[in-house]
């Protein structure tokens, strides 16, 4: 069941190429070296696809998305960033909650407000730590470790 970090990232890249492209934006991975790691590799694909997606839907015009790989002895952390407009404090700790949509942002996404909350089902099954940070103006990201 163990599989490559870097190609699962790659892989789950390819699905967004086209959108990207498209439309102009920019995504970049900033891999680390190479690790086998241990995942449902589906349900990993859920986590990081999920990410993306909110990356380019809650981020303004000129969206830059990057997703960075960093090693340590024991794990393996991956960070999906983005330059949009953030999210406030107050809010922060609601977005894994089940059904949680920003009012202001309801208006011009369509969404259930699912997509986190199976994140977060799917990252505590794992025990794989996870979180967010965002500064207001400045963007967002999205973190999950896996140990190795
Ligand atoms: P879906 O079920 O289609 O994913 P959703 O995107 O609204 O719907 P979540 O992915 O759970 O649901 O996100 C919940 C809410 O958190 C979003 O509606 C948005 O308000 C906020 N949010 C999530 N990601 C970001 C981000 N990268 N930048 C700013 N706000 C975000
Ligand atoms: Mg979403």
């Amino acid at each position: 069941r163990k599989f490559s970090i870097v190609d699962k990232i790659n892989d789950c890249m390819t699905r967004y190429q086209l959108v990207i492209e498209q439309n102009g934006y920019d995504m970049k991975y900033e891999p680390d070296e190479d690790r086998q790691i241990d995942a449902d590799p589906d349900k990993l694909d859920q986590v990081i696809y999920n990410f993306i997606n909110n990356a380019i839907n809650y981020t303004g015009d000129h969206k830059v998305i990057r997703i960075k790989q960093i090693n340590s002895e024991k794990s393996v952390r991956i960070e999906v960033s983005d330059n949009g407009k953030g999210i406030a404090k107050d809010l922060l700790p609601k977005v894994f909650d089940r059904y949680y949509r920003d009012a202001k942002v309801k208006r011009d996404v369509v969404g259930t407000g699912l997509g986190l909350a199976i994140c977060k089902e799917i990252l505590k099954c794992h025990d794989f730590p996870f979180g967010v940070r965002s500064e207001e103006g400045k963007g967002t990201t999205f973190w999950f470790e896996i140990p190795t």
